[in-house]
């Protein structure tokens, strides 16, 4: 153990930078001091679980303006037992029962551009329950007549989900799909985990709406679940069935409730303008780098905040993954968003930056992309999908997160 005033590094793990904004691989968002300073609070105090949740549901509905709420482990666990709810209802002999949907309801229909990959199949949480997803439309087009082919005297609830990992063209509107699920008695069920929306989902109609509460509300590891309170109620009964291996702690309520309130609070435009300073200070820094261009890039869901966008020229000699690379192994090691490397890109969150860190990054972006420059030039090679197996495979190898690559 060295001493040092950073507790990851004290624990033996890496002090990491992280651009990549709110990814749960790397811990969500930094927390905000009074959500942080709620979880350590109440940590030393006993406190009455279900009082507990009850003045979340008292906290979230007043503040997402709808019936009832609780908070689960995340947006994973939430997704579960909303489904699971859909399926139970309030019958314990029900929810004890699950997975087994014997004498329920158990089918989910989800459009197919909906069926993402969040960091594990979305499809999972359905079947978790012991439902099954009942998919309809195509990667680039549903419908509404689609949507009401696949309801049938089976379907518990449909899903729906909001992300950019979400198929971008094609898609059946929130208004629709409500529309055409509620003529059929089925509640929707909305994925918003990292949407700032809190609103108009549920104004929209949605019966339960999903936020994680460690991606853009500053909490700690949770998610909030919000909607109508029979369902609510529905969901929140699972921690007696399929939900109690997805508990969550006091800290991630406490944390919750204080990070929801501070967020409604907040001034969104202000907080936009905040986060341009850093990109702002990179962009300039890159401005006379050859072979890189930077661009502000707007969320592609329409939050309301901007990321940087670094791009590697098709002649600049080197690839972003290079560059990437480069970051990654370096000292402090930094971690960027990569869904556009194949496109030859990677982009800068600042929403995690931490004191003291713009400058130490604007020095290691230089530093990499030269790095980059600099090995192409001497032969080596690389590209998107030696990365990919490389990430595969230190997986693979965990703990022994240093072994050789053994393929
Ligand atoms: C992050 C994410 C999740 C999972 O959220 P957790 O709170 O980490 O479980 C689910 N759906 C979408 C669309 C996400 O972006």
């Amino acid at each position: 153990m060295t001493a040092s005033d950073d507790i990851r590094v004290r624990l033996g793990a890496e002090a990491v930078i992280n651009l990549t904004g709110t990814l749960t691989t790397l811990g969500g968002i930094s927390a905000r001091p009074e959500a942080i300073a709620a979880a350590a609070e109440i940590l030393g105090r006993g406190v009455d679980i279900v009082g507990l949740q009850a003045a979340a549901s008292r906290a979230i509905a007043e503040v997402m303006e709808t019936e009832a709420g609780f908070v689960s482990a995340c947006s994973a666990a939430g997704i579960c037992m909303a489904i699971a709810g859909a399926m139970t209802g309030d019958r314990m002999a029900a929810i004890e029962r699950l997975p087994d949907t014997t004498g329920m309801k158990n089918e989910v229909v989800v459009q197919v551009g909906h069926l993402v990959n969040y960091g594990h199949p979305i499809e999972q949480d359905v079947r978790l329950t012991g439902a099954r997803v009942v998919p309809f439309g195509a990667v680039n087009s549903a419908t509404q007549s689609q949507l009401e082919g696949a309801i049938g005297p089976n379907t518990a609830a449909a899903l729906y989900v909001v992300s950019h990992h979400c198929a971008p063209d094609g898609q059946l509107p929130i208004a629709d799909f409500v529309r055409v699920c509620h003529a059929r008695g089925v509640p929707v069920i909305v994925d918003l985990a990292a949407e700032y929306d809190i609103h108009s989902y549920l104004r929209a109609g949605a019966d339960i709406t999903i936020h994680s509460a460690h991606k853009f509300l500053g909490g700690a590891t949770a998610g909030v679940v919000a909607g109508r309170k029979e369902l609510v109620r529905a969901a929140f009964l699972q921690g007696y069935g399929i939900g109690r291996p997805m508990k969550v702690g006091k800290e991630g309520i406490a944390a919750a409730i204080v990070a929801l309130r501070a967020f409604a609070a907040g001034d969104r435009a202000a907080e936009r303008a905040a986060l341009l300073v850093p990109l702002n200070h990179w962009r300039v820094a890159l401005e006379n780098v050859a072979g890189i261009a930077t661009d502000l890039d707007p969320d592609p869901t329409g939050n309301p905040f901007d990321r940087l966008r670094i791009t590697v020229l098709p002649d600049a000699g080197f690839d972003a993954v290079d560059v990437v690379h480069a970051l990654e192994v370096g000292t402090p090691p930094i971690r960027v968003r990569t869904h556009q490397l194949s496109h030859g890109s990677f982009i800068l969150d600042a929403r995690s930056l931490g004191a003291g860190e713009l400058q130490p990054v604007t020095e290691r972006l230089l530093a990499a992309i030269e790095q980059a420059r600099r090995s192409r030039a001497e032969g080596r090679t690389d590209d998107v999908q030696a990365w990919k197996v490389k990430h595969a495979a230190a997986l693979r190898n965990w703990p022994d997160l240093n072994a050789e690559v053994v393929q």
